[in-house]
């Protein structure tokens, strides 16, 4: 890997970030929406996750008084609470992921795979701006869970 000094270069102006091979160079117009789409996924999933989180607040403190009450809607209260738990889940890893591929934006080391060092992809990160491996490397750990 290179050793070229990042420090100089303005925050999102003169970001590179590598392509994989055969695909086209990133267009600032390109970085920028990458960048947008991120952004706008920190904020929205943020918000998703303290939604999920107060409702799940809510449920809890429903579902601490259960004395006298029907089993079925004791029953459905749980479901419920499970399917809040697991969105407040979902949104809290969506939001964390956006996050960090923000900041690795910022500073200059996004569209690099964590686990092998190489790029990304540019078509990959487009779809799905928020990877943080290669396709390779996502589906081998994919395959070991
Ligand atoms: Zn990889």
């Amino acid at each position: 890997m290179g050793t070229t000094p990042r420090d100089k270069k303005p925050p999102t102006m003169g970001v590179i970030i590598p392509v994989a091979e055969g695909e086209q160079p990133w267009t600032p117009e390109e970085l920028a929406e990458v960048r947008e789409q991120l952004h706008d996924d920190v904020v929205a999933f943020e918000q998703k996750f303290l939604a999920a989180q107060a409702g799940l607040a809510e449920l809890l403190t429903l579902g601490a008084d259960t004395a006298g009450r029907d089993p079925a809607d004791v029953g459905s209260t749980n479901f419920e609470r499970d399917q809040e738990v697991s969105l407040a889940a979902n949104a809290r890893s969506v939001f964390e992921q956006s996050e960090l591929a923000l900041r690795l934006f910022d500073e200059g080391t996004y569209g690099i795979c964590e686990a092998c060092g190489r790029p990304i992809g540019k078509s990959r990160l487009q779809a799905f701006p928020r990877a943080t491996m290669c396709v390779a490397c996502k589906q081998r750990l994919e395959r070991r869970a």
